[in-house]
């Protein structure tokens, strides 16, 4: 049914978009570099209107796609990259005849894709071009647009990301803190620590709403109390040889802010220090 597509690229996540366009009745056609090495992209290309581009990284769009004819295609990009990379394919796509580009940020793993914890960002072109198209998209998962500038949705993808690998950088040291007291991680995990931290994550957004007026008050955590609470923390790593390379910063940002006077401040003080 509908416009034929495209998925190049069949590692983890194009193989779970694969299946996805599959699933819904769509004709799909796919290409993979090992797989099809007599094949090349450029034919792969030709076969559909709409291509789902997801190889590794955004230079093996350049090698693969560079006798490509695009005119006329729908290019979607869900491959990860920074803001400038997503601006520097939209001008290369268009400049090889593309008529339309998006660059994306595809917010979930292969096995969720088509879920309904599934969804993209997608940027690059008016949001009535999107639109269009949204019916096909909403495949893998649903559509926000996050505007015409073909940078947006990586920005916005690799914010996500930034708060995951964060989350990630706590988890690891918890890890090796409890080790000794409980070799269970999974147990320590689930019983102790996340509960704690689910009911935290909503305070984030009075974070960020202090974050957006520049309101440096301490809403009932002053930096003196986290400041001593992070230096403890070293403490106690530093005594159990675990490293405390993941808190360092936030350490530094905290002794800083105190250094010069914020002691009895709050956290929007603190987000300053993330800006050089
Ligand atoms: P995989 O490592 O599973 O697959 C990589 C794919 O890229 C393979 O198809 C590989 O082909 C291809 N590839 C690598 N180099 C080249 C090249 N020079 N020319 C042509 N093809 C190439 O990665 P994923 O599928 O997991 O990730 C793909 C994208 O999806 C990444 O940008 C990733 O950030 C994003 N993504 C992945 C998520 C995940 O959880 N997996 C979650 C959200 C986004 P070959 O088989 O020939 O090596």
């Amino acid at each position: 049914k509908g416009p034929g597509i495209t998925v190049l690229g069949l590692g983890a996540m194009g193989s779970a978009l694969a299946r996805a366009f599959l699933r819904a009745g769509y004709e799909t056609h796919v290409w993979n570099r090992t797989r099809q090495r007599a094949a090349d992209a450029a034919s792969a290309v030709s076969a559909a209107d709409i291509l789902i581009i997801c190889l590794l990284d955004y230079n093996s769009i350049y090698e693969q796609l560079a006798s490509a004819n695009l005119s006329g295609k729908i290019a979607v990009n869900l491959i990860n990259g920074t803001p400038s990379d997503a601006r520097s394919m939209s001008a290369w796509a268009h400049e090889h005849g593309a008529a339309q580009y998006f660059d994306r940020g595809v917010m979930c793993v292969p096995e969720h894709v088509g879920s309904e914890h599934a969804f993209v960002y997608y940027s690059g072109e008016p949001e009535e071009e999107i639109r269009r198209i949204e019916h096909i998209l909403a495949v893998l998962g649903s559509v926000e647009y996050m505007g015409k500038d073909p940078g947006a949705a990586a920005l916005y993808d690799l914010a996500f990301l930034a708060a995951m690998y964060g989350m990630f950088a706590g988890a690891m040291t918890v890890f090796a803190m409890l080790r000794d007291s409980n070799p269970k991680a999974s147990q320590n995990w689930t019983q102790k620590i996340a509960p704690g931290l689910q009911a935290l994550l909503p305070s984030l957004g009075a974070v960020a709403a202090a974050v957006e007026v520049g309101d440096d008050s301490p809403h009932g955590h002053t930096n003196s109390m986290q400041q001593r609470g992070l230096y403890n923390i070293e403490v106690a790593c530093r005594e159990q040889g675990v490293d405390t390379g993941a808190l360092e910063f936030l350490e530094a940002a905290f002794d800083a802010v105190v250094a010069e006077g914020g002691g009895g401040g709050g956290m929007a003080m603190i987000a300053r220090k993330f800006t050089r």
